[in-house]
């Protein structure tokens, strides 16, 4: 196959994409918008199924996300720069995957053509979370299913499901 009719994840790198190819790489699962604690002797992170308070939960979509920073200080863009530094970063996402230089997995929208394929593959983080808003102390939702379904994922990717 050429290389100009290769999908564009295959053929560009994170830094040569458009706005629109950029955005379309996320695949919602909402697993970045969680909670979590970092232990600060280890560096490992404890997840919770605590969610952001712009986090819509029923769509797993940021419920303002053009001006997101402002009203969420320490939420974090994500750039092509800053990746490669966040330890946190669920190892599903397809940002982290292109920049590890894998393909996207079966079960991403862009190779499904479904928009629900995420939470069909049990990636997304649907169903699971609890808004922060609803919450009174976040430590008490500390869980590892977070973290199982990047594992789960991750071996998914590692066998080669496509
Ligand atoms: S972890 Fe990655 S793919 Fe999932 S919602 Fe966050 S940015 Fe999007
Ligand atoms: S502000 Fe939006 S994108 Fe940022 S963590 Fe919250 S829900 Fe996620």
């Amino acid at each position: 196959m050429a290389d100009q009719e290769l999908p564009f994840w295959k053929r560009k790198t994170l830094t040569q994409m458009n706005r629109d190819e950029w955005e379309s790489l996320c695949d919602g699962c909402a697993k970045c918008c969680l909670h979590k604690f970092e232990d600060p002797d280890t560096g490992k992170f404890a997840f919770t199924s605590v969610a952001c308070h712009l986090l819509d939960t029923e769509t797993c979509r940021c419920s303002n996300y053009q001006e997101r920073t402002f009203h969420v200080p320490d939420c974090v863009e994500l750039l092509p720069t800053n990746l490669p530094h966040l330890a946190w970063m669920p190892k599903t996402c397809a940002y982290l995957l292109i920049h590890e230089g894998k393909d996207l997995p079966d079960w991403h929208p862009l190779v499904s053509g479904d928009p629900d394929s995420v939470r069909k593959a049990g990636i997304s983080a649907y169903g699971r979370i609890i808004s922060e808003q609803a919450v009174s102390n976040i430590e008490d939702h500390i869980c590892d299913w977070p973290a199982d379904t990047i594992k789960k994922a991750a071996a998914r990717v590692k066998r080669g499901n496509r």
